[in-house]
């Protein structure tokens, strides 16, 4: 499948209480642009207030009924929806390609792929997570929390809505979803998906619309019982101060400026970890949370280190996600590459030693918001480049002299979502990873587990998603002493 077989239907409902019904206030719409061509190839309905207030009921109707369904019941659907998402993954991996941008192959693999994942394995969770355990003379039970707001971005967009959905159907919860309005166009595969599998009513419940607007009016509602949110910081502070009115459950995935520490004991794998780190922090582009964009290097391989990623950012081939042989898509909107931009230039006048890319646009992609993949050296703790969450194609190398201080740098940003540790002695890359405040390390390349525990610390959020604690975030903990 390519660009220009995709059919995009017209979408101007939202699904709600089993049923595609019309907004409240039919006519407001938000066109979907792909990122490539910079064409319009969907429209979607902008909800308000009071589509929210009639998701949200119909929500609280459907969890009285699936919150008293067997677990049979729940893995059965959770597997049907796994079935029919999976006969449509070449479909859903286009449309994911056109509107943010990701090479079709690598959308296939993860897009499309990773949210297969999410489902398999919570029909599979429900047969084997702890609902029960004996204490003293407690009988501890877990139980569905409720209804649950589901608020999610763009970069992966039905993976992030998968890792939400599929636990809170496994846990007995009923779902609003908003997904992110620049890319929600799997959310209407998955409604449709959902539709044909027959889950009771309101269960699953797609209202398109703005974050300030339906995320808002989710994050306030009295009958909503949770927020799970995935996206800027800035998005989960704000849902945090709106939730905290209504004491509601608040689940946030967020930010990151994660680190790679290559330590001074890499030896020859040098190559290795440099080549990794670079993959980690380009793959989408750059727009990826838990992308690797600082490097910490110690200062005497600093000018091996400048050499092998020059070349291999250099090589890295951008062009349309459709081309054959395209390593690095678009930037998912204009305003996006306009940031991107301004951020390499920030870099510059802040005197970062620019080792490739640069602001200026890429010569020869007249259409599409490409940024030019960038490596900066020298970067010292503190520049604007070091500290803040460009979500685009640039890396900050940042040379050190002893383990001690490549620490501190490492935990000195807001954020503390993901990170890498390289070293020759595997007990001293666990001691290094153990005391980096994140919420996840890899060790000399370790690879991503879509079982672990997907979250971070601090500013990127307490939530945590995949396999057993993501089905564990959709249940309440209730307490019965006989
Ligand atoms: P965003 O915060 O702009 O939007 C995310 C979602 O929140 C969207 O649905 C948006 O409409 C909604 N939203 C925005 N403002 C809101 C408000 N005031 N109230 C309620 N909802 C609101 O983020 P984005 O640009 O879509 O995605 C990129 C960001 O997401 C990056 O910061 C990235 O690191 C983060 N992210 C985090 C993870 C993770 O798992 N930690 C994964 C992917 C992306």
């Amino acid at each position: 499948m390519d660009a220009s077989t995709i059919k995009v239907p017209v979408h101007d409902r939202f699904y709600i209480g089993g049923k595609w019904v019309e907004p409240a206030v039919p006519g407001e719409t938000h066109h979907v642009i792909d990122a490539s061509t910079e064409a319009i190839i969907a429209t979607v309905p902008l909800g308000d207030a009071a589509d929210v207030d009639r998701a949200v009921a119909a929500a609280r109707r459907g969890f009285d009924t699936w919150s008293q369904s067997d677990l049979r019941t729940r893995s059965e659907a959770l597997t049907e929806i796994h079935a029919k998402l999976a006969e449509r993954s070449q479909e859903i991996a286009a449309l994911i390609s056109s509107e943010m941008g990701m090479p079709l192959p690598v959308s296939g693999l993860l897009q499309a792929g990773l949210p297969l994942w999410s489902f398999a394995t919570m029909a599979k969770l429900v047969h084997e997570f702890a609902w029960e355990e004996e204490v003293g003379n407690s009988l501890i039970v877990r139980e569905p929390v409720g209804v649950v707001g589901a608020i999610t971005p763009w970069n992966y967009p039905l993976h992030q809505i998968a890792a939400k959905v599929a636990p809170a159907i496994a846990a007995g919860c009923a779902i609003v979803l908003k997904p992110s309005e620049v890319a929600p166009l799997s959310s209407f595969v998955l409604a449709e998906v959902i539709d044909s599998v027959g889950l009771p009513a309101g269960v699953f419940n797609l209202v398109t619309g703005t974050g300030p607007v339906v995320g808002e009016a989710l994050a306030r509602h009295t009958d909503v019982d949770m927020i799970s949110l995935t996206g800027s910081t800035r998005a989960g502070r704000r849902v945090s101060e709106l939730a905290a009115q209504t004491i509601k459950r608040v689940s946030l995935e967020l930010g990151g400026k994660s680190a790679n520490i290559i330590l001074d004991d890499v030896g020859e794998d040098l190559t290795a970890a440099v080549v990794d780190g670079i993959q980690k922090c380009f793959v989408n582009s750059g727009q990826t949370c838990t992308a690797f964009t600082r490097m910490l290097v110690p200062r005497h391989l600093l000018a091996q280190v400048e050499g092998i990623a020059r070349s291999v950012v250099e090589a890295l081939k951008l062009g349309s996600p459709f081309a054959p042989g395209s390593e690095l898509g678009p930037m998912v909107t204009k305003g996006h590459l306009e940031t991107v931009r301004r951020y390499i230039a920030k870099g510059i006048e802040e005197g970062a030693k620019l080792i490739c890319g640069g602001p200026e646009p890429v010569a020869g992609l007249a259409k599409g918001w490409f940024a030019r993949p960038t490596v900066f050296s020298g970067v010292a703790p503190g520049m604007t480049i070091e500290q803040e969450e460009i979500f685009g194609p640039v890396l900050s190398i940042i040379p050190y002299d002893d383990e001690g201080e490549a620490i501190r740098i490492a935990n000195d940003t807001i954020y503390g979502l993901s990170g890498g540790v390289w070293s020759r002695d595997p007990a001293r890359a666990e001691r290094v990873a153990r005391r980096m405040r994140t919420g996840m390390v890899d060790i000399n390349g370790g690879a991503f587990n879509p079982m672990q525990a997907f979250g971070g610390y601090k500013q990127s959020g307490n939530g945590r998603e995949l396999g057993v604690h993501g089905l564990a975030e959709f249940t309440e903990i209730k307490a019965i002493q006989r």
